[in-house]
């Protein structure tokens, strides 16, 4: 099964595709997350990816399409994979394509996770998260079992730079503009499943693989 997760910033992409990656036993990839720790790492692609993170804007299509691109050569991900937070532009689509063309293999899904403006501020206001394992918590609707504490790693638990209001808006803007184009995008392949994300994460995760189970579209 190969999936992509859809949706604004906040939506649920993360805690969803975790949850799935488990149900159907495939690997999740998280750009997000990768940059994240190529940024703790000092790497020099976390260096040059820092600076947009920061600022709430999208790291330019070629840094991406790259690290993307050797992820999916590595083997383990033959059985199939989850997408998550990527992609985010038409041409990171276009060129997602033409790596898994050339490879022999196609998308099955992309679930667009909806969720309304004020929800999502509410979401970023009370998100925590683990710098260690990536996992992502909320202090309201998905508190760890200890306050502060990764129910996984039992890392401290910490608030993304990027949550911050200012560089929330400017994400949300980044997805309107440049994101958004990509629900036509796959709807025009009869490959988009539109998810309500509003509910709890539990019905949420029900909804996506029960449509997933029955192939609807
Ligand atoms: P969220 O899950 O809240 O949408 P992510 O963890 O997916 O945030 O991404 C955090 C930041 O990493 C983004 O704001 C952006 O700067 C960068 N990023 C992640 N994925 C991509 C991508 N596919 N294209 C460009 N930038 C990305
Ligand atoms: P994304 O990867 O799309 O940016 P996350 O999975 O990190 O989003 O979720 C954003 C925040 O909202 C986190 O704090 C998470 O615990 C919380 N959250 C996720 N799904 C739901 C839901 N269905 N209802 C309430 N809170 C949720
Ligand atoms: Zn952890």
């Amino acid at each position: 099964m190969r999936i992509i997760m859809l949706g604004p910033p906040g939506a649920g992409k993360g805690t969803q595709a975790r949850k799935l990656s488990e149900e159907f036993n495939i690997h999740q990839i998280s750009t997000g997350d990768i940059f994240r720790k190529a940024v703790q790492e000092s790497t020099p692609m976390g260096i040059r990816a820092k600076e947009y993170m920061d600022k709430g804007q999208l790291v330019p299509d070629e840094i991406v399409v790259g690290i993307v691109e050797e992820r999916l050569k590595q083997p383990d991900l033959a059985k199939g994979f989850i997408l998550d937070g990527f992609p985010r532009t038409i041409s990171q689509a276009e060129s997602l394509e033409q790596i898994l063309h050339n490879s022999g293999t196609k998308l099955n899904a992309v679930i667009n996770i909806q969720v309304p403006r004020d929800e999502l501020i509410e979401r970023f206001t009370g998100r925590r998260v683990c710098n260690s394992c990536g996992a992502s918590y909320h202090v309201k609707y998905n508190p760890p079992r200890i306050t502060g504490k990764c129910d996984i790693c039992g890392k401290q638990l910490v608030i993304r730079p990027d949550d911050e209001l200012e560089t929330v808006k400017k994400r949300l803007e980044e997805y309107e503009q440049k994101t958004t184009p990509l629900i036509e995008f796959y709807r025009s392949r009869h490959l988009l499943i539109n998810i309500d994300g509003e509910k709890s994460i539990d019905e949420v995760f029900q909804e996506i693989v029960d449509r997933l189970r029955g192939g609807k579209k």
